[in-house]
């Protein structure tokens, strides 16, 4: 332990290296609470070339590696092995090139997402990837769980918006593909493999993400909406409707709309009354600020006027914007008032969300009749966060029964257990419920092949490695 303690040191500096007692709790505990562990080194390297002699060391000395960044995770998948190393990509923070021409911008792993969205605006341009923890979030974290958020509808998820990737491989290879090109069919296209493995395959070191205009104009509304058919066909209406300028279109089930509006009073007024079996958070960007916000209003004014929706509010200044955004996004203090809870991210066909949610809540109350479920989400994505609570303390063994309860449903439509935070370690023991023999073979096989020795992120997939 002493020797790989020295030559870590060796490899970072003396002060990037911590064991023991020096270990600060973040590394130990994740955000959630519900995992931890007790690491054996937390190493903290600034290039990708230390982060491949550390990996290199490694895999000589058969030691696990977990890569963390904003520790913004929600599946436990930061949490390393005990006796582990914890390699932290926060000092790889540097922005290296905005590339207005090509529209790209090149950036090292531990960059926190909204300081690069800062930096793009600040050349007028755009990174799409948005999500509540912007302020957390880390480049290397988003790409390795390739993160969804708020705007999926329209640009899509992280993978999106990577064109080049540099990672470096369970032996230490550092492979560099920093390329700003969008296409590239020559050969297998191996950054999407990387894209997602939470830390499983590979360590990103460096990105080239994507980058678009920088929309001049938003327009953002709360809408009621009386059936979840209508949902649908509001949606439909607007993606034309807004000539493809829809940007968010988040969902709110009645329940999780009083729960948050009045936990967030008197602070955050309610936008809409009550009542209403659904609320829509819509938002539309574009880049001529006068004609978009009359084309939103015209839309609007056309699905109150045939009923679809029957109660909107339009934000008329970016505070009030911010304040119909609180509804979806400030959820701590109405969470708590289901606490203790869990959350799920489950994804399914548009169509199939009401049989889930049925199926869902006939199952948990099946075994427990005082159980309480409010769903939300990015349901232009298919895309549901379910949060349930039985009122009392969870067991592994509650846990383990609410999360088949929220499983059985999302197998009975045909979707998936994991929409965008990953599989990590709480997902770990469902992945075969959504994912055939032939591809967690597959997995295994890809696994076994890049990480022979399986010391990248041991123990979180156990079926695959
Ligand atoms: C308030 C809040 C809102 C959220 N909203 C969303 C949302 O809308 N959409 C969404 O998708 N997620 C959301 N999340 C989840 C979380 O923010 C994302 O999963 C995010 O992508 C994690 O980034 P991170 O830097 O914090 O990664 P971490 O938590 O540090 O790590 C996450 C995983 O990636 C691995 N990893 C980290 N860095 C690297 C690297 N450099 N190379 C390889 N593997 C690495 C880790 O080992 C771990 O398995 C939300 C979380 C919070 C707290």
């Amino acid at each position: 332990m002493q020797d790989l303690q020295d030559e870590l040191r060796a490899i970072v500096g003396a002060d990037q290296v911590f064991v023991g007692a020096d270990i600060d709790d973040r590394y130990k505990i994740d955000l959630t609470k519900k995992y931890a562990s007790q690491p054996g080194y937390v190493v903290r390297p600034a290039t990708a070339e230390q982060v491949s002699a550390v990996v290199k060391l490694a895999h000589a000395t058969g030691t696990p590696v977990t890569p963390l960044s904003g520790r913004t995770g929600l599946v436990g998948g930061g949490v390393v092995t005990d006796g582990g190393i914890v390699l932290s990509l926060e000092r790889m923070n540097r922005i290296l090139d905005v590339d207005i021409t090509s529209m790209t911008m090149t950036v090292e792993a531990g960059c926190i997402l909204q300081t690069v969205q800062e930096a793009a605006e600040a050349q007028n341009a755009f990174l799409p990837l948005d999500l509540g923890a912007r302020g957390s979030a880390m480049i290397g974290g988003v790409i390795a769980t390739n993160a969804g958020g708020n705007r999926v509808v329209r640009w899509g998820m992280m993978r999106d918006m990577v064109i080049g990737l540099e990672v470096v491989l369970a032996d230490g290879t550092i492979i560099s593909s920093l390329t700003k090109m969008l296409k590239d069919n020559a050969g297998y296209n191996w950054k999407h493999l990387l894209i997602g493995s939470e830390g499983t395959l590979g360590i990103v070191t460096r990105a080239v993400l994507r980058l678009r205009p920088f929309p001049a104009s938003s327009q953002t509304s709360i809408v009621a909406v009386n059936s979840f058919e209508d949902v649908i066909t509001l949606l439909r209406q607007l993606e034309s409707g807004l000539s493809g300028r829809l940007s968010s279109f988040e969902l709110m089930w009645g329940n999780f709309y009083q729960c948050i509006s009045e936990a967030n009073l008197p602070r955050r007024p309610r936008p809409l009354p009550l009542g209403s079996p659904f609320y829509a958070l819509v938002e539309a960007m574009g880049s001529n600020p006068a004609d978009d916000a009359a084309q939103f209003e015209r839309e609007m004014e056309k699905v109150m006027a045939s009923g679809l929706v029957t109660n909107a509010v339009i934000a008329t200044s970016e505070r009030e914007r911010q304040g119909l955004w609180a509804v979806r996004e400030e959820l701590e203090a109405g969470l708590a008032t289901y606490f203790p809870f869990l959350s799920y991210d489950v994804s399914m066909a548009l169509a199939e969300m009401p049989r889930f949610v049925d199926a869902a809540t006939a199952n948990l109350h099946r075994r427990y009749s005082n159980a309480r479920i409010m769903f939300y989400g990015h349901a232009g994505d298919g895309n549901l966060h379910a949060i349930a609570s039985i009122g009392e303390t969870l067991t592994p063994d509650i846990r383990i029964s609410i999360d088949s309860a929220i499983f059985e449903a999302v197998r009975e439509v045909g979707g998936s257990i994991a929409a965008e935070h990953g599989i990590g370690q709480s997902r770990a023991a469902f992945l075969s419920w959504t994912r055939s023999p032939e591809e967690l073979q597959l997995m295994r096989a890809i696994k076994a092949a890049l990480d022979p020795r399986n010391i990248l992120n041991p123990g979180k997939w156990p079926e695959i490695g």
